[in-house]
């Protein structure tokens, strides 16, 4: 069984464990979630928006608490789990001012047709959702859920993934304080052999799962068997494509603030960067140039840019990619070397020559690691940036319109960004194609996931 417990990827040391709900315990909070959920589902928006708004002022203020905290959880740099935190005070007040507008009714077009008096469309909470979450963003993933659910009137569940278990108790505290009912959202500290008793509860009406390929199937195939709506946020291993007529400087600036970003552990990290030929031995050059500058080390000092992997496993694996494609043929151009001392650290990457029989091809790679790539023209680029079975987020880089527009239309993604990072924002929908999951979260999108659109007819 996963123990739940703070293992500061930093040092290795374990700094505090927890005990696991007994099953009982768990009951108990499925009970007082469906207890809630009757009252909260007649609260009006407006109240809710003033919670909502509240458990926003609660993160700016004890955003340094929350972000040292997080840090020392998973190794993201202080300054970057700063960032999150301030990211979802603005995702709380930005559900707080719109939910009114997303759950208005709707009437769709030629609704006027239909032989009634009045025929539109209702939103409607579904009750309590089981939300299952990852470790990477541990404040972000929980609340791009949490804050579109609780203001359309659902109800959370939440089981965090099991090393960031102070992160999930400060997550049921947050919504606490901030003044929504009792049992509104609350945390369950469980192992993930337990997720399955819970989702097949019929008090929990519906479940969201960000993670990796094997737990969304897991929740998929479960939630399914119960016909309850699921929503699955999977991996990816985004393309970056670079033409020539790109902004080369720019380009190479931002693949390396993609790759490296969160300590190379982002779901929407570029990893896979196909260059033109026409433009590859510069942005070749600059990217690896970027790689090598950026400072790897203590997360806590501000000076870092990149932290600790989050655990040994997780080290272990990227070894085993890089050692698998070094193997077959490949080339490290910086980077490839664990560094010495305590800590799960592992170095900016770029690697080229991967080909198709190497796991790196395929597979996602969780750490600050590259694959440059060398293609002739955009159907080359298309090709290759699609031949993958994942389909998150998309980059590419273009000032010509005639390729922005065949990039836009031809790369097999949830979102495209063009001279741009792919980013989540609470303003637009977020989500991925293929084995990258489905269903949308963020936006109008995200919130109408957990709701049921109920037609009204009125004669
Ligand atoms: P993970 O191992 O799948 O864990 C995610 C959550 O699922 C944890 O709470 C985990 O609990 C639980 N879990 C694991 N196996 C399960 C199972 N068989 N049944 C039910 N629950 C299960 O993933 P991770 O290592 O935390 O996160 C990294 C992955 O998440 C990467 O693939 C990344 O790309 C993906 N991700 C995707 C997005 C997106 O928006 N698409 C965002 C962030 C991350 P325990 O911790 O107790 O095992």
């Amino acid at each position: 069984m996963t123990t739940i417990a703070t293992t500061n990827p930093a040092t290795g040391e374990v700094e505090k464990t927890f005990d696991a709900l007994t099953d009982e315990e768990v009951d108990r909070r499925i009970a007082r979630a469906a207890q809630t959920f009757a009252s909260y589902r007649t609260t009006d928006v407006a109240q809710r928006a003033e919670w909502m708004n509240a458990a926003a002022d609660i993160l700016d203020r004890e955003s340094e608490q929350v972000a040292a905290m997080m840090t020392t959880e998973m190794g993201k740099t202080l300054k970057a789990a700063g960032a999150e935190a301030q990211k979802c005070a603005k995702a709380c007040r930005y559900y707080a001012a719109h939910a009114e507008e997303f759950l208005a009714d709707r009437r769709p077009a030629g609704a006027d047709a239909v032989g009634a008096r009045d025929a539109y469309v209702r939103y409607q909470p579904l009750g309590p959702v089981l939300a299952v979450m990852p470790w990477n963003f541990p404040l972000w993933q929980v609340i791009r859920f949490a804050a579109p659910g609780l203001m359309a009137g659902n109800v959370g569940l939440l089981k965090h993934s099991s090393n960031v278990p102070q992160t999930a108790v400060f997550l049921e505290d947050l919504f606490r304080r901030a003044g929504f009912p009792e049992g509104a959202f609350q945390t369950l500290l469980i192992s993930s052999s337990k997720v399955e008793r819970v989702l097949r509860d019929p008090r929990v009406k519906a479940a969201t799962l960000t993670g990796s390929e094997p737990a969304g199937r897991s929740v998929a195939s479960i939630a399914g068997s119960e016909v309850k709506p699921s929503v699955l946020e999977l991996g990816g291993s985004d393309p970056f494509v670079v033409m020539p007529s790109a902004d080369i400087e720019a380009a190479a600036r931002t693949a390396t603030e993609s790759r490296c970003l969160n300590n190379g552990q982002s779901c929407i990290s570029a990893k896979r960067f196909i260059v033109d030929i026409g433009c590859a031995d510069e942005f070749e050059r600059l990217f690896v140039e970027n790689m090598r500058a950026k400072r790897v080390g203590d997360p806590m000092d501000d000076a870092t840019d990149v932290g600790p992997l989050v655990s040994e496993e997780g080290r272990a694996e990227v070894e085993e990619q890089v050692a698998d494609a070094v193997a077959k043929g490949a080339t490290v151009l910086c980077g490839g070397e664990r560094p010495g001392g305590p800590g799960w650290f592992y170095p900016p990457t770029v690697i080229s020559g991967v080909t198709p029989d190497m796991r790196m091809y395929h597979e996602e790679v969780f750490a600050p690691v590259a694959s440059v790539f060398r293609v002739r023209g955009v159907s080359e680029a298309v090709e290759v940036a699609n031949a993958t079975g994942f389909g998150l987020g998309s980059n590419a880089w273009t000032r010509d319109d005639a390729e922005r527009e065949r990039f836009v239309r031809e790369l097999d993604a949830g979102q495209v960004f063009v001279n741009g990072m792919v980013t989540s924002y609470p303003e637009l929908p977020f989500g991925g194609t293929k084995r990258s999951g489905y269903g949308r979260e963020l936006s109008a999108e995200g919130m109408h996931a957990f709701c049921n659109a109920k037609t009204v007819w009125v004669g």
